[in-house]
């Protein structure tokens, strides 16, 4: 049997399940994942379509800009998810939204180029120059 693990936001409205293994864990430092979240910074996983679907209601969706789905709980505001044309086939939602965010590590900071100056990161990980982590 498939491993699964689940999310939700905090109001527990939204929720989504996702079949392991995910395909990455990042840390995102662009400026829209940044106002999505408001906060310095965001992780997210990424997953392959087909490997996660929604187990309660679904979020509400924004285009936060041309080919990109940001989603949220229009209850509670909890961000969700994005998505990117740029990265089809590819869910990433957010790790904090994860009952157990713990259990996945990031491993790589992605649009490092967007960091915030004062945002010293602590660890030794790859950084990359843009969103797609997908290309080297
Ligand atoms: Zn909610
Ligand atoms: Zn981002």
């Amino acid at each position: 049997m498939t491993e699964t693990c689940r999310g939700r936001c905090l109001c527990k409205a939204v929720s989504f399940e996702i079949d392991l293994p995910i395909f990455a864990c990042v840390n995102c430092h662009c400026e829209s994942c940044r106002r999505q979240c408001s906060a310095p910074m965001t992780t997210y996983i990424g997953i392959p379509d087909g490997h996660w679907r929604w187990t309660g209601k679904e979020p509400k969706v924004f285009h936060s800009s041309p080919g990109v789905e940001r989603t949220f709980c229009d209850n509670c505001g909890t961000p969700i998810s994005f998505r990117s044309q740029a990265m089809s086939g590819m869910m990433h939602l957010y790790l904090a939204a994860l009952d157990d965010p713990e259990k996945f590590q990031p491993t790589l900071h992605v649009s490092h180029e967007e960091k915030l100056r004062w945002y010293e990161i602590g660890d030794d990980l790859p950084t990359h120059k843009g969103p797609d982590y997908t290309t080297k």
